[in-house]
């Protein structure tokens, strides 16, 4: 059996790099908001939109997904007019 040093490394192996710095404050034991991101995403292939609209309604950890308010947030932004830094991306192409 391994250990779980080694089972916590194979894991970390397995996901994309960019969601390894979660895995690892989840896996210090010191946060519950970075394991919930992190099983979910693992939960849905690591696709942030899925976890947003994940439709398992009984999922004990469906009222603590990450992500959820996610379109509410970039619909106020918008309508406040505050735009993100890749948001005008193609925005001045006259065509
Ligand atoms: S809330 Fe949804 S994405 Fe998160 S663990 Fe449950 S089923 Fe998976």
């Amino acid at each position: 059996m391994k250990t779980r040093e080694e089972q916590i490394a194979e894991r970390r192996e397995q996901m994309p790099k960019i969601h390894r710095a979660n895995y690892d404050k989840a896996m210090k034991g010191r946060s519950m908001k970075a394991a919930t991101k992190a099983f979910c995403l693992m939960c849905v292939q690591w696709q942030k939109e899925e976890v947003r609209l994940c439709t398992d309604l009984a999922c004990p950890l469906y009222p603590y997904r990450p992500y959820k308010n996610r379109a509410n947030r970039r619909s106020k932004q918008r309508s406040l007019g505050v735009e993100s830094e890749n948001s005008g991306k193609g925005d001045n192409y006259a065509g």
